[in-house]
């Protein structure tokens, strides 16, 4: 087109940016090699790949193929940088950090030229969203490494982390990644998605120019099955952090399993834009353009279900078409297209495939007019509308531009509607009733909740899924604990790791809790005499002759003593192999009626938080009135001494209260991100939470679990220690007279891993925690895999109980929550 002819259409002309530059470093640069220890490295196969432009279909670039030999040498390189990296001054990571952010900014533009040719996103979304936000974090978390030390004492680097990610936003995927690793001392092996290496290799360059120690960070190009799989696979990496499709995360959760490697997952979406009839249509329609064709609707978190109030729904869909004819699709580096090219032929395919299944089930597809360029891989942005919501396009992810379109009546049907999806990634909510909008964001269940706006992004603000979108934090101060453990962890797995290399494994497993509980048990005969001595009811001297009135417990489900369904007991034993009692054999079914009852309590959660602590309490108090007898217990199931029981049992009253005082003081914070506006990261349930006691410290372990998880507004599902379940069974009279509603708390006993099994294994179960031998660890971790529920195990390691360091405070708050972002932007 002529300027003539422009002139006389008014049509838009082309705005190209100058690719030259960008080509130029490729052409410098390729066959790229690997980068390791600050080197670049030949592959080990010799083999590429080529990387494509997905505008043009054109060869772009060659990139190296990885395999396992290669993944080893930067894993072993991550290893030695870690030894002196992680130990390195928070002050000094800081100024590398700024360091690279600086560098970011200055390779801008390049970055921006690179990453729109690799990927086919427009360079309008790159110049102004990912490259500037890839800065900021860098900039941000440079901030936590300088404050780590104050802001969170006794806490520790993980060690070696393997960072996998996607092509949607490579280099801002890479910065969410690599960022927060680096603030907290760990060292990196990242993978970038097989299409989407070059801005990772740019980075690379940076790293060298910054002057960053070799080792610290190693990117390794290559294939899923290759590359990715080897570092999943490596015994010496200590963390993984993936992004990517669900299925993928599933396979990676079940290839950790029981390896103790840290694992954070952040998946698919099929995320609602939820549109209420007094919503400003206008600003509707843009923020549908920006939900769901932003990058070519590659977008975790975008907006692919439109739910509208049925009395706008005609009014918007048509005003909706006529946005879209004025689309414009093209070549990704001109400046004036709104939607650029689809990453690749094989993604072009699934989605295409995925709409003739839409119009196949029946609903009604809608495209603009016009023509998509026919070299490179476009699709146009698509409508769907009467679409039912149990279809295949209302429920999977397509990962392209396409919009289902959905209606609703009531506030009701639209929560239940944006909440029928295994996803839980994010929602927006459009209305001009802020009441309604706030009334709306916290019934959602999902990670990130826009209200009027959508799509934004910040590195202070925590971004993440519930559900099968995954688990774990990227951004705020949450996704530093993705990326640090507490000092003693540390500490007890290097000492495990020292023991086991020596062959005294066994040994080592044991902790120091339990050592001392050994210990005391030793001495328990004499003390115990001691104290018999000490009281004088009358009846000590015929103590030993009297039979004892029998008590069997039951179970606790629904708020009701409950017999076991397979109408069997087993047997309780003292450590002597005495028998002391009985409690019911618990099977599949009362586990299902403990977690139907526990659903049936979900209003524990949005009750206040002052009712819990007050709750709390009196499970405190009337603990407390018994604490004698609950201290007996734990004599008789243990051989502890009377005085080490009766410290448990104080430490209980004393967690409790902890607990109590934690209910309504752990209540988030506000972001102030740049925009106008403040987001609240508000911690929330996780629902309902399975839990397997451990063995050390009947009461207090059990405690120590239940009550941050009630605190925080679970509902649960708990079985005793097998060993010694009865200072749990006793606590039944405990939990009845202090307001506990029935089904928040539901005790099973039994076998710990066979009930443990259905639990992981169950649907509407969204964590289980496990505390007991590794490889009940390792099955609960495996099973979790089925609904992506979060798992928080042992790995057969003890803890100290009693110190309140490993027993109670912010890690138990952490686990029985998840943050939930919610962004209000204001202004005219
Ligand atoms: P993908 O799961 O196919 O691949 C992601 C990464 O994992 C790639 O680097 C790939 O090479 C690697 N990989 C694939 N199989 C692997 C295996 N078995 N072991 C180890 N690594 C393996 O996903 P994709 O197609 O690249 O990206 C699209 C998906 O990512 C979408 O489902 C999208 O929702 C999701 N995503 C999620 C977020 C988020 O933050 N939640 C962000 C971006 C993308
Ligand atoms: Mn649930």
């Amino acid at each position: 087109m002529n300027i003539m002819e422009i002139f006389d259409t008014m049509e838009y002309g082309p705005a190209p940016e100058a690719a030259n530059l960008g080509l130029a470093w490729i052409a410098e640069h390729q066959p790229f090699g690997l980068f390791i220890n600050n080197k670049w490295v030949k592959p080990a196969s010799k083999q590429y790949i080529e990387s494509i432009n997905p505008s043009t279909s054109k060869p772009l670039a060659r990139v190296a193929a990885a395999n396992s030999e290669d993944v080893d040498k930067a894993v072993k390189a991550a290893r030695t940088a870690f030894e002196s990296w992680g130990k390195t001054p928070g002050h000094v990571r800081a100024r590398y950090m700024y360091a690279i952010a600086r560098h970011i900014q200055k390779h801008a533009r390049l970055l921006a030229v690179l990453e729109s040719l690799d990927n086919g996103k427009t360079i309008r979304e790159t110049r102004d969203i990912d490259i500037p936000l890839v800065a900021r974090h860098f900039y941000y978390y440079a901030g936590w490494a300088q404050l780590m030390e104050q802001e969170m004492p006794g806490f520790a680097p993980v060690g070696v982390v393997g960072q996998i990610i996607p092509w949607n936003f490579p280099l801002l995927m890479l910065a969410w990644k690599i960022a927060p690793a680096l603030a907290m001392g760990n060292t990196v092996v990242l993978k970038p998605a097989r299409y989407t290496s070059l801005t990772a290799l740019k980075f690379a360059e940076i790293m060298q120019e910054v002057g960053l120690p070799p080792g610290v960070v190693n990117i390794v190009t290559g294939e899923a099955s290759q590359v990715g799989e080897a570092l999943v696979r490596h015994p010496d990496v200590n963390k993984i952090a993936f992004t990517g499709s669900t299925d993928v995360g599933r396979s990676i959760r079940r290839a950790t399993a029981g390896s103790g490697k840290k694992l954070s997952l952040e998946l698919g979406g099929k995320s609602p834009f939820i549109v209420f009839d007094d919503a400003d249509l206008d600003s509707v329609v843009e923020g549908v353009v920006d939900a769901i064709w932003f990058n070519q609707g590659q977008v975790c978190c975008a907006g692919s279900r439109l739910l509208m109030q049925e009395n706008i729904a005609e009014r918007l869909v048509a005003k909706l078409r006529v946005r879209m004819e004025h689309l414009r699709i093209g070549d990704s580096l001109d400046k004036g297209v709104d939607i650029g090219a689809i990453v690749s032929p094989g993604q072009l395919k699934e989605i295409q495939r995925l709409v003739n299944q839409g119009v196949e089930e029946g609903a009604q597809m809608w495209q603009p007019s016009w023509a998509c360029p026919t070299e490179g891989y476009f699709f146009p942005p698509t409508l769907f509308t009467n679409v039912s919501p149990a279809t295949t396009i209302a429920q999977v992810e397509i990962f392209g531009p396409v919009l289902v379109a959905m209606t609703f009546r009531t506030p009701e049907e639209a929560v239940a509607l944006a909440n029928n999806t295994r996803f839980g990634l994010a929602a927006s909510v459009w209305s001009d009733n802020t009441n309604l909008a706030l009334d709306i964001a916290p019934r959602i269940k999902a990670g990130s909740v826009w209200i009027n706006c959508t799509n934004l992004f910040d590195a202070s603000s925590g971004f993440g899924g519930y559900r099968e979108s995954g688990f774990g934090r990227e951004g705020g101060k949450e996704g530093l604990y993705e990326y640090a453990q507490p000092v003693w962890e540390a500490r007890m797995k290097q000492e495990f790791h020292i023991a086991e290399n020596s062959g005294n494994g066994a040994a080592a497993s044991k902790s120091s809790a339990d050592g001392r509980a050994m210990a005391a048990q030793q001495e328990a005969g004499e003390e115990e005499h001691k104290d018999d001595a000490g009281e004088n009811d009358g009846m000590s001297a015929y103590r030993d002759a009297l039979p004892a009135i029998d008590r069997t417990p039951k179970m606790f489900i629904g708020g009701k003593q409950a017999r076991p369904d397979s109408g069997y007991s087993r047997e309780v034993y003292d450590r002597q192999g005495r028998a002391i009692g009985q409690v019911g054999e618990g099977n599949r079914k009362d586990i299902r009626n403990a977690v139907e009852a526990a659903h049936a309590a979900c209003g524990w959660a949005s009750g206040a938080a002052h009712t819990r602590a007050q709750i709390l309490y009196y499970i405190a108090e009337n603990l407390s009135a018994r604490e004698d007898e609950f201290a007996r217990r734990i004599v008789q199931q243990t051989g502890v001494s009377h005085a080490d029981a009766a410290r448990e049992a104080r430490a209980s009253i004393s967690r409790l209260f902890s607990y109590a005082a934690w209910a309504d003081k752990y209540e988030g914070v506000v972001h102030r991100p740049p925009l106008r506006g403040a987001v609240l990261a508000l911690p929330e349930p996780i629902d309902v939470i399975g839990m397997a006691c451990p063995d050390e410290f009947p009461l207090l372990g059990f405690i120590s679990l239940v009550a941050p998880a009630i605190a925080m507004g679970n509902t649960i599902v708990v079985i005793p220690s097998p060993q010694s379940p009865l200072s749990a069974t006793d606590c039944y009279q405990v939990l009845e007279t202090s307001d506990v509603p029935a089904g928040v708390v539901n005790i099973v006993t039994g076998h710990r891993d066979t009930l443990s099994q259905v639990l992981a294994d169950h649907d509407d179960v969204d964590s289980m925690w496990y505390f007991g031998p590794l490889e009940g660890c390792r099955r609960v971790e495996l099973a979790s895999a089925g609904n992506m529920k979060r798992t928080w195990v042992s790995y057969g390691h003890t803890r100290d109980w009693l110190d309140t360091v490993q027993g109670e405070g912010q890690e138990f708050l952490r686990e029985s929550t998840q943050v939930k972002n919610i962004w209000i932007p204001y202004g005219e």
